[in-house]
């Protein structure tokens, strides 16, 4: 007999791993990177129908964490189940904010609470529990900051190792955080995308494993898990919209997959949100090529913005994130670094929330789509609150201290 507690299964229906441009498969006990034949991202894909036995919508018995969905999760082996508690973060409904922008209904999911202040957590734990599941012990990763702290301490925790290359200009606590976790870091002039080439040529040279954004199958099942989370912390019923700050475009990417997921389980309909994108005025790649409803994005040149997860000029999941913009009907939205900062403000004010920029540049975005009449006030909408104000002090010093124009 079973007992209560075993009423799901302790299994992974982790199946094959699958290009999404040429749909060839992979076995996913390989390393795998990008597709091997063209280059382009890969997933995992799991046995849902067999899944959808032990994947009940009754989760109550399970751990907050991003293990909680372990059927549709890829490590196979429960010892490889780490965990730093990621996950699991509170949805807060914004009162003050919502009336302030003309919306009802408008939550935020605090993101800020995971492990090192980011949801890049999720995703980190993600790659490296299952790369450790297949035997790699030294990760590396080009960073714009936070999924270089999320990397070190996920490495740490599991005593493997972290390399992390970042942009010598990126705010000084993301680069002290890396050191404090143990990670090995390299400074490197110029954007993420430098970074990222330097990285190649380390790979070369010493064998280490690239946990890079969407270059390896693992880190979007990570991220997936806010959109398996939000839906059930709804109770399974889907909102009207989700605004997302777009850097590589994991979490938009990765929620498409969760929901899609969903359906095929029987948990949900055919019903989705509207995926919303914002980026900087300064580092747009995606907004521009959503505009000209273009598949893939134009690398953009001279990127900047203050807010470092934004300032990606080139995502190698472009056309994920683009088909998730288009086949949900939603939109993609500019702010300016003024009106980040403004919002920054407005959600500290009126709601007590302490935003990194990333995350409060929904609220910014939010409010201009309010404005245009593409969000209507009654609808459900959700800002992902992507990490905490915490982690970039000497912002905060900047806006409040010395009023200086960032
Ligand atoms: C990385 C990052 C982003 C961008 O996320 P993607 O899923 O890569 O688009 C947004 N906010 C914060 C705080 C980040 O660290
Ligand atoms: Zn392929």
């Amino acid at each position: 007999m079973k007992d209560q507690k075993e009423e799901y299964s302790n299994e992974s229906y982790l199946e094959s791993v699958i290009c999404t441009s040429c749909n060839k498969h992979y076995s996913p006990t390989q390393k795998l990177g990008l597709c091997p034949a063209c280059n382009k991202v890969l997933f995992a894909q799991y046995n849902l129908e067999r899944a959808q036995e032990s994947f009940s919508r009754n989760t109550s018995n399970r751990s907050y964490d991003i293990w909680r969905f372990l059927e549709i999760m890829p490590v196979v082996n429960p010892k490889f189940r780490y965990t730093l508690g990621e996950g699991w973060t509170p949805i807060l409904n914004l009162r003050n904010a919502g009336e302030h922008s003309g919306l009802k209904n408008l939550h935020l999911k605090e993101e800020g609470y995971n492990p090192t202040g980011t949801f890049k957590s999720r995703g980190l734990c993600a790659a490296v529990s299952k790369g450790i599941e297949l035997g790699i012990h030294d990760f590396v990763i080009p960073t714009a900051g936070n999924a270089g702290a999320a990397l070190a301490a996920y490495a740490a925790c599991t005593g493997t190792k972290a390399h992390v290359f970042m942009p010598d200009d990126t705010p000084s606590f993301l680069q002290s955080e890396v050191i404090a976790l143990g990670g090995e870091l390299t400074l490197i002039p110029g954007l993420i995308t430098d970074a990222a080439a330097q990285v190649q040529i380390a790979i070369e040279n010493q064998g280490w494993f690239d946990v890079s954004t969407l270059k390896e199958p693992y880190r979007v099942e990570g991220k997936k898990t806010m959109g398996l989370e939000l839906l059930e912390q709804f109770n399974w019923q889907v909102p009207d919209v989700i605004v997302y700050p777009t850097g590589g475009g994991t979490g938009i990417v990765g929620m498409w997959k969760a929901f899609t997921e969903l359906e095929e389980l029987g948990i949900i309909g055919s019903e989705r949100p509207r995926m919303v994108t914002v980026q900087s005025s300064t580092c747009a790649p995606i907004v521009r090529a959503f505009e000209k409803g273009r598949k893939t994005a134009e690398f953009w040149k001279n990127a900047k913005t203050f807010a470092p997860g934004l300032r990606v000029p080139a995502a190698i999941g472009d056309y994920l994130i683009l088909n998730a913009l288009y086949e949900s009907k939603g939109t993609a939205v500019v702010v300016d670094d003024s009106e980040i900062i403004l919002a920054i403000k407005e959600l500290a004010k009126l709601e007590g929330i302490m935003q990194a920029p990333e995350g409060a540049s929904t609220y910014a975005g939010v409010r201009k789509l309010v404005e245009s009449g593409e969000i209507d006030s009654s609808e459900l909408v959700i800002l992902f609150g992507t990490g905490s104000g915490f982690i970039y002090p000497s912002l905060w010093k900047d806006i409040f201290l010395e009023q200086n124009n960032i």
